[in-house]
């Protein structure tokens, strides 16, 4: 059975096995462009992929089945190298600990994304980035853009174009560079990691 088939088969929840980790050659492989129109194989993956993003982020679940939270996954990080990713953002609750009235800021499943353009400014997350596929700390400023247009396909064929800002432009980055085999260590400087250049957006 190939991975895909494994994957995508309806009793298979994605977890931490499933997931490569750095040094595995499919993460440094810039993936494969998705056929249209997309393949039910393709749209199940996806959904699989956002599935194994709610599950980390619900306590009971993450605990049940031992998972790392996670915000993004691209589909190479599962061994499957085609330009899919996966992002859900959730928003904060209020200052009593309600729910937000909308519970995520960000939830999507994108085929063949891409930056159409960006801002000149750049920005960086004050506490760095982690990375499911890296199971240790690497310290510094992760320098990205600090806004970014992004186009892509949605499970139902249809084409968007969003424009993003804030933690939600730093995940969609970080998932897109996945598709081309870049990791997130990359972009750090490697001699001064807590430079901020220029301008530079510091993220809380
Ligand atoms: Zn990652």
């Amino acid at each position: 059975m190939s991975v895909i088939e494994r994957l995508t088969k309806a009793s298979h929840l994605i977890d931490m096995d499933d997931i490569i980790r750095e040094g595995h050659p499919t993460l440094r492989k810039v993936a494969e462009e998705v056929e249209l129109p997309l393949s039910d194989q393709d749209i199940i993956l996806g959904e699989k992929m956002l599935q194994f993003l709610k599950h980390s982020q619900d306590p009971v679940m993450a605990e049940k089945m031992k998972l790392r939270g996670g915000v993004g996954l691209a589909a190479p990080q599962i061994d499957i190298s085609k330009r899919i990713i996966a992002v859900l953002v959730p928003n904060p609750e209020d200052e009593e600990g309600n729910p937000p009235a909308e519970a995520y800021a960000l939830k999507e499943v994108m085929y063949n994304p891409k930056i159409v353009s960006h801002s000149i400014q750049e920005a960086a997350m004050e506490g760095g980035e982690g990375c499911l596929s890296v199971d240790r700390e690497v310290p510094g400023y992760v320098v990205r853009h600090a806004r970014v247009t992004v186009e892509y396909i949605d499970k139902t064929g249809e084409k968007h174009r969003i424009k993003l800002k804030g933690f939600n432009a730093i995940v969609v980055q970080h998932e897109i560079d996945h598709i081309n085999g870049i990791m997130f260590y990359d972009r750090i400087n490697p001699e001064h990691p807590f430079a901020i250049k220029e301008g530079m957006l510091v993220i809380e």
